[in-house]
């Protein structure tokens, strides 16, 4: 049965694996291995001059990541797909066929810390620069745009505010300008949106966080839409241009809509190694078997723990898209109408001082550096994820000093109020 025609709920689990061939093993078992025999000196030729696909050596690919990957990308609604390490290795290996010394990035004000830190900071290293712009001003993004940008980024639903970013009109600036758009999809799953049919080119994740959904492993994953035109202009040569270390061969004429991804594997992965081992991809796996099922939940708690904060005398503001309050919730009723996610910030009267103490206070909600887990989780951004950055970008980010933010589990919600109940009295 082709994929294409498969319900969510029905590739979530079949789609990208296959019983095991050699074994007929049910589960796709753990290729716990470095390298694989080729058949004769033939076979290894083509294989390393990319005239036929097979495993070669697992820092490139290894059946168990290979099966992850494909199911991440059928539940996008990809191309092709690339795993790898974590999510910030997936944000460089998204940018690095992209890019060379010189080139920008627009991206959102509204991105997890860590992303903020490694475009304003890292970035530097490789000559490259990221221009931070509100994605609600539609006009500041198209103006921010040059000769030198390469990419427009953004995340689906933002970390840490839960802000919905309206994917329909980047994909149109992105467009008209001919550049590829690429949204970090982390927060809100494929479940909740599917930025390809919003205008995005390349779809990231830090598959650590929902996809896996049982806070074990870090991972991440590239998911190529296949339908930008590498070659329509001289911007993208790692592409477009003959590759020197495969005989001069041209990625996008030789793989089409792959090129991207055979890139991201045979240069990407060859020569930045950021490599997912089987564990991991066999933990997230497990974990993506059931993510519908956790993210309905997930995103049911988190309506009702949003409503009941919302209504207390002690908070001042909460961001969750799906209260009807929200600037943000018509997006939502657009983007993502399966609801906002489960992460969201709420901002207390009592300042720094009482997130510091809330969060001590709470028993159930873990305090920790993640999201996405099947346990709640509750973090004070402007201590933690975001302290590198000044008050106004912390302002900016949505992370101001007296914000929380909380990542909503799946457990009894009756629970989870009465602990912030308790944590904020
Ligand atoms: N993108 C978002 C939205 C995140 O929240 C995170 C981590 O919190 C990342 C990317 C980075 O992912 P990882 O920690 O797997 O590198």
């Amino acid at each position: 049965m082709s994929d294409k025609k498969l319900g969510f709920d029905t590739l979530q689990v079949h789609a990208g694996t296959e019983p095991d061939p050699a074994t007929g093993a049910r589960q796709v078992p753990i290729y716990q291995t470095t390298s694989y025999v080729f058949k004769d000196a033939d076979h290894a030729a083509r294989l390393f001059n990319l005239e036929e696909v097979g495993y070669i050596y697992s820092r490139l690919t290894n059946p168990t990541v290979s099966a992850l990957a494909n199911r991440i990308c059928a539940l996008e609604g990809g191309t092709g797909a690339v795993c790898c390490s974590s999510g910030h290795a997936a944000q460089i290996m998204a940018l690095f066929p992209l890019m060379q010394p010189g080139c920008n990035v627009i991206a959102s004000t509204r991105l997890y810390g860590g992303t903020l830190t490694q475009f304003s900071q890292t970035f530097k290293r490789f000559g490259w620069s990221a221009k931070f712009v509100d994605f609600d001003d539609l006009d500041a993004v198209r103006e921010a745009i040059d000769d030198d940008t390469r990419a427009i980024f953004c995340e689906a639903i933002a970390n840490p505010g839960g802000v919905i970013t309206d994917l329909d009109a980047i994909g149109k600036v992105a467009k008209n300008a001919g550049l590829p758009l690429i949204v970090d999809n982390t927060a809100s799953t494929p479940y909740l949106v599917r930025p390809i049919e919003h205008g995005a080119t390349l779809v990231v994740h830090s598959t650590t966080k929902y996809l896996t959904g049982n806070g074990t492993v870090t991972g991440g994953c590239i998911v190529d839409s296949g339908t930008f035109d590498w070659a329509a202009s001289d911007k993208f040569p790692s592409l477009s241009a003959p590759e020197p270390a495969y005989h001069g061969l041209t990625f996008s004429e030789t793989f089409g809509p792959m090129a991207f991804t055979f890139h991201a594997i045979a240069v990407g992965l060859r020569d930045l190694g950021m490599t997912m081992n089987p564990q991991a991809a066999h933990y997230t796996l497990m974990g993506i078997e059931t993510l519908s099922l956790r993210m309905e939940r997930h995103v049911r708690n988190a309506a009702e723990v949003a409503t009941w904060l919302e209504g207390d005398d002690r908070i001042e503001a909460v961001t969750y898209a799906g209260l009807p309050s929200s600037p943000y919730y018509e997006r939502m009723t657009r983007i993502c109408p399966r609801g906002a996610g489960a992460l969201f910030t709420v901002a207390l009267k009592g300042g720094y001082d009482a997130c510091v103490e809330t969060v001590s206070k709470l028993e159930l909600f873990s305090h920790v550096a993640n999201l996405g887990d099947t346990r709640s989780l509750v973090i004070h951004p402007a201590s933690t994820t975001h302290r590198q950055l000044s008050e106004a970008e912390l302002i900016k980010a949505g992370a101001a000093p007296n914000v929380l933010r909380l990542s909503v589990g799946i457990e009894n919600v009756d629970d989870l109020i009465a602990d912030l109940d308790q944590a904020l009295s």
